[in-house]
């Protein structure tokens, strides 16, 4: 038997010597769960169903939620268990955030907000007792919400002890001070993850405004980044709110101008040990470039679908709900190539006549015709998404889950196609010029629009 254990393992080493046998892992990435604990589906009225729709009536409401609500308990329970069906061994679970509710914070209150964090963190751990989960705070994930310290907080702290089974000692301490930290991937020598706490950086944060470096998370992270090189290791970064532009609404940037262009330039400084960076607060499923000096794809940004269908209220954004959905990643246990995604999720509507559960929605390489996930098969698909209409309509249904599945008009793609091909300021508005005058775009979804000029969009009263 240890002849044999010995034989198969030097078969096994060959093979992937000769580049025949890679040897592959899986993930599961999940985020933006938004529990609604008032959700009831059998409210006297359609504007009573949930206290997240904010009085828009939820016509649509069955038992796994309703598309102007956050999720009922039950999206989110079944969402878990649909986990647990399809890949009941993950190496490790991503979790980017923001648990609580779409509602004013005088509805809410710091024991409520960490109850509902409580609630889910139970539940995966109920489900997936012996994985390893990296949890990333979201916008949504403290009281008032949006509001996160540069310093030492209450709520840090109780986050950290409520996860110090996922938390390495190392982690609790900077968790503490900052909301961040970093930890061998799985324990394995040569890999990392970085988990940041980008809310210290979102236009929102109004206790971050004017700082250089909040809670000293760059500066930490150009460390991390630094020794990781040093020792030759590969990494992920995860975090909630991502930088950039939102895909659905032109000009509309989510960090301050200096924190966006600081990540850019983290980026492609260190690209060399970046594997994949994971993120979530959109609620749609897209992807970011990030290129060198030399417009060569270095990096790519992984955005996550919600599992909340919540139909967002910013101005502008027309019908921009989405169907709930989990996401699989398959990589390179080796380089931490990113290989595939594969997205799974629920037809609401379906699902609340009883006519269906959580299915697989598509997989990257084989919906879009690349070997793989990798920054290069990547800049590939955005090529295509930019010149193909085809391929375009294809990820636009894919961008919200199935649940948009109109026409992307010309307006549409440069929004979606700017918002991927360039995450720096700068970059962003130079797309859209070409964009622009590449093709007869200007009009959104029947509303006029201006092309981005100032940086310093700022709207204060929707919540995300
Ligand atoms: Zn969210
Ligand atoms: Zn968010």
């Amino acid at each position: 038997m240890a002849a044999f254990s010995s034989m198969f393992f030097l078969v096994c080493l060959f093979l992937e010597f000769q580049g025949i046998l890679t040897l592959s892992g899986t993930f599961w990435h999940i985020t933006d769960q938004h529990l609604d604990p008032s959700y009831d589906s059998a409210a006297s009225e359609p504007e009573a169903v949930c206290a997240s729709s904010g009085q828009r009536p939820a016509v649509d409401a069955g038992q796994f939620g309703a598309y102007v609500c956050d999720s009922p308990w039950r999206l989110i329970n079944s969402s878990v268990y649909a986990m647990k069906q399809i890949m009941p061994d993950p190496d490790f679970i991503l979790w980017t955030g923001d648990d609580t509710p779409h509602v004013p914070d005088q509805e809410l209150g710091v024991d409520k907000v960490l109850q509902i964090v409580r609630n889910l963190t139970d539940t995966i751990k109920h489900v997936f007792p012996n994985t390893k989960v990296y949890s990333a705070l979201g916008n949504h994930d403290h009281q008032p919400k949006n509001q996160f310290p540069a310093a030492s907080s209450y709520i840090y702290h109780q986050l950290a002890q409520m996860w110090s089974d996922w938390l390495e000692p190392s982690s609790q301490l900077t968790f503490k001070k900052g909301g961040y930290y970093t930890e061998r991937l799985v324990g394995r020598t040569g890999y990392r993850i970085m988990v940041l706490n980008t809310n210290l950086y979102y236009d929102q944060n109004k206790l971050t405004r004017g700082m250089e470096d909040p809670a000293d998370q760059f500066h930490w992270a150009e460390e991390v980044l630094t020794e990781a090189a040093r020792n030759k290791e590969r990494v992920y970064i995860i975090g909630h709110v991502p930088p950039g532009f939102f895909e659905k609404k032109r000009g509309k940037p989510w960090f301050r101008p200096e924190f966006n262009q600081r990540y850019v330039d983290m980026v492609q400084r260190h690209h060399a040990v970046i594997q994949g960076q994971f993120f979530g607060h959109h609620h749609t499923d897209s992807f970011r470039m990030f290129y060198d000096s030399d417009e060569h794809p270095i990096s790519t940004m992984f955005l996550c679908p919600g599992v909340t269908p919540w139909k967002t209220t910013l101005p502008g954004v027309i019908d921009g709900a989405n169907n709930p959905g989990i996401r699989s990643v398959e990589y390179d246990t080796q380089t931490l190539l990113v290989k595939d995604l594969v997205t799974y999720y629920l037809n609401l509507t379906r699902s609340n006549l009883g006519q269906g559960g959580w299915e697989k929605e598509y997989r990257l390489t084989e919906s879009f015709g690349v070997a793989d996930a990798s920054p290069a098969s990547m800049h590939r698909v955005l090529g295509r998404m930019a010149g193909d209409n085809g391929y375009l309509q294809k990820y636009y249904a894919f961008n919200s889950v199935n649940y948009d599945l109109s026409v992307c008009d010309a307006a549409c793609r440069v929004d979606h196609v700017c918002a991927a091909r360039a995450v720096d300021f700068g970059g962003y508005r130079d797309c859209l010029d070409d964009e622009e005058r590449g093709g007869a775009a200007g009009v959104v979804h029947g509303t006029s629009v201006s092309v981005l000029v100032p940086m310093a969009i700022s709207v204060v009263w929707w919540s995300w």
